[in-house]
């Protein structure tokens, strides 16, 4: 299950520290007839946290396991710490990879679960011992060394799958779905460790998720991969604020989308703005709008608390619907807007992503 990882081949015998970048180029993956993966570029930096995220099947794994060797590349190159890789195996890249199913060996420790991949490469007893204490420290597990493995939670367990990853010293480490089998309180904490680890160890991490949530908290910039093609990399907040095309600004959370005639008669643009719920205001319906700002009239159609939030359907003249989102802190249940409300809903055009 662990993909050991010896010394990448130096650039030149002298050559300074690797540096943990990954470059593809072209990168195409043909399984027989079908095109999982086409022509992709990518580039990512030294120490960055860089999200895949997409719907299943898109070929986020598939582009992991060409990165890790485990899957030949049909066309195209890739190169890890400036040096091709396109053709070494995996073994001799310095990638490690962190699956969901992180099966540890249930008959050792865990100090020996961790320690494992030194001791195939015949690494002494002493200096193992000395680097599983740290491999340890690392995901702050040091104190269950003896245990077993079924005497872990799951979460912990997760995390040494991490360390057991990391004492190999990877220049970059690959994780698939890795928290996708932790129940939803369980993976939140472990997202907020898995970054801090992540800034402490300094390594460059690539993390394939179909959770645009964990993609957005975790990440210093997320690829959304949409039918073997990245549709847009960016930060979190580029490609929530400012999606570029309709399935990013669908795939990440709620949109509005209004376009044509509709957006026209507005802005006087007819390219389609997507509006995200929280930007969206209800005001009574005669209300004036605010100069800059455009808004549609309509009637509440449905109202859903969502905890934080307020969420509600509009059913506009216009002939759309539309949503609006209001944070719970910010009105009392008295100001309550309920079904059959009219209303108007009011946004500022510079908060709309325009789709090219
Ligand atoms: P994701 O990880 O985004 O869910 P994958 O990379 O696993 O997607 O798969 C992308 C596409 O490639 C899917 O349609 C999948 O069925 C196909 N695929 C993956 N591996 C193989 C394979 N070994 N043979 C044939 N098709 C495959
Ligand atoms: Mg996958």
């Amino acid at each position: 299950m662990i993909a050991t990882a010896p010394a990448a081949p130096a650039a030149s015998p002298d050559a300074a520290r690797p540096d943990g970048t990954v470059t593809l180029r072209g990168v195409t993956k043909a399984f027989g007839e079908f095109t999982a993966v086409r022509e992709l570029d990518l580039d990512v930096a030294s120490g960055e946290f860089l999200s895949m995220l997409g719907p299943s099947g898109s070929g986020k794994t598939t582009v992991l396991r060409m990165i890790a060797g485990f899957e030949d590349v049909t066309r195209g190159s890739i190169h890890l710490s400036g040096v091709d890789v396109t053709r070494t195996p995996p073994h001799a890249r310095p990638v490690n990879t962190v699956f969901q199913d992180y099966a540890l060996f249930p008959h050792l420790t865990i100090a020996d679960n961790v320690g494992y991949g030194l001791r195939v490469r015949g690494e002494g007893k002493s200096a193992r011992a000395a680097r599983v204490h740290t491999a340890l420290e690392q995901v702050r597990l040091d104190h269950v060394a003896d245990r077993l493995p079924h005497q872990l939670s799951g979460g912990q367990r997760q995390r040494i799958a991490l360390a057991r990853a990391l004492i190999l010293r990877p220049q970059v480490l690959l994780l698939d779905e890795p928290l996708g089998a932790l129940d939803k309180q369980l993976r939140e904490q472990m997202q907020i460790e898995l970054k801090q680890i992540q800034r402490e160890v300094g390594i460059t991490f690539i993390f394939v998720t179909h959770d645009q949530e964990e993609a957005l908290t975790l990440s210093d910039r997320v690829a959304v991969f949409n039918g073997g093609r990245i549709e847009q990399i960016g930060t979190a907040r580029d490609v929530y604020e400012r999606p570029q095309t309709e399935f990013v600004a669908r795939f990440l959370g709620l949109s509005n989308l209004i376009g044509g005639d509709l957006a026209e008669s507005l802005t006087g643009d007819r390219r389609t703005m997507s509006v995200r719920p929280e930007r969206m205001r209800l005001t009574g319906a005669d209300a004036p709008a605010a100069t800059g700002e455009v808004s549609l009239a309509g009637t509440v159609s449905e109202v859903v608390y969502t905890g934080p939030a307020t969420r509600y359907l509009v059913s506009t003249e216009a002939g759309i619907d539309l949503i609006a989102e209001r944070p719970n802190s910010r009105h009392s249940a008295e100001d309550d807007l309920g079904r059959g409300h009219r209303v108007r809903a009011v946004w500022s055009p510079d908060h709309a992503a325009r789709l090219p």
